[in-house]
């Protein structure tokens, strides 16, 4: 046996790389062999139940709705909840028994608050279905125990994030309570409490039992007519007489997923907790998440699991089909991380033996979050995994069999095709986002790994001016002007013997931003929107995607596609939505019909009948991508689309002197009557051919210059140097974020989202209801306006100079009716803006009649503040300066 104590004796103080201190991380047991048994802690498992290959019990049928491969948590979770639809000519294949992949040694813990409405609503399903749906349906119990969860803070910062998630769970129904460390001692007498600046306490956490969970699920799945075998799938079967397949093989993901000819952008990780020996007084202790330590303790009993996120986690590099319930051997150097963390937290550990070890294969990704949802490449192929080391508490069945549940932030569909098979870019990202799992979810952070894998033709003008860039889909995008550094190569945080970056002056940069205060930026953004707001800003949007769709049926499609009328003349450009069959916006963009030209080339296509020029935000494309091109084959449109995302740049002029600037580079009458609002016209810009379009997506009079790659340079500096007399300035993201929540303009993915129709965000004008013509989610939207809505998009403003950035709950006569899903300062009505849906509490309908009549007020950190309530956007209401009207 093992002694933590024991551990720390022998444990020589090292320099922990990267961070400047001294800490211990070497291991007991090098020197003296394994010390502890490699066993999960739980009483039964699968392996022991049933023979291995034993085969299905019933024959296989010769057709099948859904084949779900892989038994463990996510494959589970999906049979017993598409079964629960009614589907069911439902086949499980797994090639060992239920669980014996990562599932059956998992710590098994359900924390229900997180930073997204969307995990949050999501893990409160799990639980239901965990704690009270299984027993009541099958007389079993999952082994589900709620002994409560105990998030600590070690400092203001932290707590602050914890009072958000508070914030937001309000809107959910669950509890949580802010503790002093008094208060958290009287909970959990064991703690060292000296250090805490405080704690949240959800008292209906708890934790999922692996083996209980799994076969409940199968067994009540199995009852309504799902088929669980003991396969292994070797190949894809592609036949017409399988409907939906769906892989649920977490770290094995890779291999069914070459099979198939989809790539899968994870990688397979040890990922390991060790369980003590019986601790006095730990009975009934919550479940403890230390996050400044990245630790966490689990209630085991009468013991605890200690497990955590290390910097220099190892990766599993050749993953292996034969192991099934299997364990690694613990590699302290990397695990005794946690130690000193634990004991500070528990100090009874340090005089507590280690029973076992446990050390085995997850999945990770890119940025922490599932790979869920159809893939790209192959229609039918769903994936589901990819799960970070939180797939006990993810009800893979209820968003895969319901795609309109895949929000984007889970959506296989959020990465650019260019990065799911760059293995380094997959590697470096998934490392990052591992090693920072515990940090403090910050409103502006950005990664550090995989960074420059796609640059537009501006960048390096911007960055000798300055530029801060973001990264999004793989570009990097200006986010704000500021100082000249450029972003190192990933140094892994100084793991695995690299030499981290002494002087990252952009690593900085952003730890400055590390706040939930209006971060030190603030001025430098006021800067760029007012002066967009009183002269003329220049935006490089070079990252939006920019697709053609051509050919004979492209009218056919785009009236099909598009929400919006789109059977225009050439030369104009139309704001419209592309919704699901449900009516959800899958997307929101700009679709300008154009003219047949001679010249073939990125910016005039050759084409046949009709064509239209798409331009979609940079950081959704393969999701634009995806969902046109499904929707093209299902339909079997003749047509086609064409992606000169890489071959074009953009580069957007905004602000009531943009027509001064303008006139003096572009060869064309930019006045209203020759140039108006909502059109595009090829012209000159500098002696280069461009489109240019009066468009803005900051509610001010302005052009886009979509740009052939090899000008832009050209045709940018031809813009400053006009723009100078002006007082021209570059602006970045943080500006257009600022300035278009100002003006009310959505933003997909946040305001707008597939479970968010066009008459519930304010965007029924998009919408062609008023014409004949059939579009993708007419029905559903007809059905809706016939029966009035039940959640209403809203803009409230705040008076008070008080920062938010989202997840705020919204209190309407004393109740909570939703959340906020967007804010920002705005600095020309120089107050706080914040949109979020609202329901009413007692069911009925939202008229605008209910929006007016209420009394508002937005909970930031557990602090409410008085908001008002707009049916229009505060910011010029009319829309006038779009007009060139100031
Ligand atoms: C140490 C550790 C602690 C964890 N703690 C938590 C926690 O506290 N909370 C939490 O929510 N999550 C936790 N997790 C993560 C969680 O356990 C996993 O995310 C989850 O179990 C993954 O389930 P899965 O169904 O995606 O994959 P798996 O459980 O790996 O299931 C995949 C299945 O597919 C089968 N298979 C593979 N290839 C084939 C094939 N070709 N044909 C047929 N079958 C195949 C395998 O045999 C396996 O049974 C932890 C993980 C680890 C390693």
């Amino acid at each position: 046996m093992a002694h933590l104590r024991c551990a720390l004796r022998r444990a020589a103080s090292h320099q922990m790389p990267g961070s400047g201190k001294s800490t211990l991380f070497r291991p007991f047991s090098s020197g003296t062999g394994q010390t502890a048994e490699k066993n999960v802690p739980y009483h039964k498992t699968l392996k022991e139940e049933s023979p291995r290959g034993k085969g299905p019990t019933k024959p296989l049928p010769t057709s099948a709705e859904v084949v779900v491969v892989g038994g463990g948590s996510l494959g589970c979770q999906t049979i017993y909840h598409l079964a629960k639809m009614g589907v069911t000519n439902i086949v499980l294949l797994e090639r060992d028994r239920l669980t014996s992949g990562t599932t059956w040694h998992t710590a098994g813990l359900l924390w229900q608050l997180r930073p997204s409405d969307v995990e949050v609503e999501l893990l409160a399903h799990t639980r239901e279905v965990v704690s009270r749906d299984l027993e009541q349906e099958t007389g079993l119990h999952t082994g589900w125990i709620q002994n409560g969860g105990l998030f600590i803070a070690s400092n203001k910062q932290r707590l602050d994030e914890y009072k958000r998630l508070m914030s937001l769970g309000k809107v959910y129904g669950v509890e949580s309570y802010v503790l002093s460390p008094a208060e958290t001692k009287d909970l959990y007498p064991l703690m060292n409490v000296d250090d805490l600046y405080g704690t949240l306490y959800v008292p209906k956490d708890g934790t999922m039992d692996p083996a209980g969970t799994c076969t409940t699920l199968a067994r009540a799945a199995s009852a309504r007519g799902a088929l669980v075998t003991n396969i292994l799938a070797k190949m894809l079967p592609r036949s017409p007489a399988i409907r939906h397949f769906i892989s649920h093989i977490g770290a094995w993901a890779q291999i069914l997923g070459r099979m198939a000819g989809v790539r899968v952008p994870l990688v397979a990780m040890h990922h390991a907790y060790v369980v003590t020996e019986r601790i006095e007084g730990i009975q009934n202790m919550p479940n403890v998440r230390d996050h400044d330590a990245s630790v966490y303790l689990r209630l085991q009993g009468d013991a605890l699991s200690v497990g955590g996120y290390e910097s220099n986690p190892i990766f599993w590099e050749e993953v292996s089909d034969k192991f099934a319930f299997g364990l690694f051997d613990l590699d302290w150097d990397v695990f005794m991380q946690h130690i000193q963390g634990a004991i500070n937290r528990v100090p009874v550990l340090e005089k507590t033996g280690i029973k076992s070890t446990v050390c085995g294969p997850e999945s990770f990704t890119a940025d922490h979050k599932p790979l869920m949802g159809e893939a790209p490449e192959l229609r039918g192929f769903f994936l589901g995994c990819g799960f970070n080391s939180a797939g006990k508490k993810t009800p893979g069945g209820e968003i895969l069999s319901c795609p309109f549940r895949v929000t984007f932030s889970l959506a296989f569909r959020r990465f650019h095709h260019s990065l799911t098979d760059n293995h380094h870019w997959i590697r470096e990202r998934s490392h990052e986002s591992y090693a920072k799992n515990y940090s403090v979810v910050f409103p502006y952070d950005e990664p550090l790994a995989g960074r420059n894998m796609r640059r537009d033709p501006l960048h390096e003008e911007l960055l000798q001016q300055g530029c801060v860039f973001q990264e999004r889909h793989g570009w990097e995008r200006p986010g704000w002007f500021n100082l000249r550094e450029a972003i190192l190569d990933y140094d892994y945080y100084g793991a695995y013997g690299h030499k981290p970056h002494e002087d990252h002056i952009y690593n900085q940069l952003l730890t400055d931003e590390y706040t939930f205060n209006f971060p030190p930026h603030h001025k430098t953004i006021r800067h760029e929107c007012l002066t967009c707001r009183n002269a003329v800003a220049v935006f490089d949007m070079s990252y939006f995607g920019k697709f053609y769709l051509l050919g004979p049926e492209a009218r056919q499609a785009a009236d099909w596609l598009f929400t919006a009328d789109v059977s225009k003349a050439p030369g104009s450009t139309v704001y419209t939505c592309m919704l699901n069959q449900r009516g959800g916006v899958e997307s929101d963009l700009t679709v300008s019909p154009i003219e047949p030209e001679v010249q073939d080339s990125s910016l005039t296509p050759s084409f046949e009948v009709d064509g239209y020029y798409l331009a979609v935000g940079g950081a959704v494309a393969q999701h634009n991508w995806s969902h046109i091109t499904t929707v093209l084959q299902e339909r079997t449109f003749q047509c086609r689309l064409i992606d000169c995302s890489e071959e074009l740049g953009m580069i957007s002029i905004q602000g009531p002197s943009s027509r001064a600037v303008l006139q003096e580079v572009l060869d064309t009458d930019l006045s209203d009557e020759a140039f108006p609002f909502s059109s595009h016209k090829l012209v000159k810009a500098a002696g280069c051919m461009v489109r240019a379009m009066r468009l803005s997506f900051v509610g001010e009079m302005g052009w886009e210059l979509h740009v052939p790659k090899e000008h832009c340079v050209q045709v940018y500096w031809a813009v400053m140097k006009a723009g100078t007399q002006h007082g021209v300035a570059n602006a970045g993201y943080r500006a257009i974020d600022s300035l278009s929540i100002e003006k009310g303009y959505r933003h997909w993915h946040v305001d707008l989202r597939p479970d968010d129709t066009p008459l519930e965000a304010g965007l029924t004008f998009t919408c062609k209801l008023k014409t004949g013509i059939p579009f993708l989610g007419r029905e559903a939207l007809e059905t809706q306006k016939a029966t009035g809505i039940f959640r209403r998009l809203v803009c409230f403003t705040v008076d008070e100079k008080v920062p938010m950035f989202g997840l705020e709950a919204i209190w309407r006569n004393g109740k909570v009716v939703g959340h906020i899903r967007r804010a920002d300062f705005g600095f020309a009505i120089n107050k706080t803006i914040a949109y979020g849906y609202i329901r009413n509490p007692d069911g009925g309908l939202v008229s605008l009649d209910f929006v007016k009549s209420g009394e508002y007020m937005l909970e930031r950190m557990g602090v409410t503040y008085p908001a008002k309530a707009h049916t229009k956007s505060p910011f010029d209401p009319e829309n006038k300066r779009v007009k060139g009207i100031y």
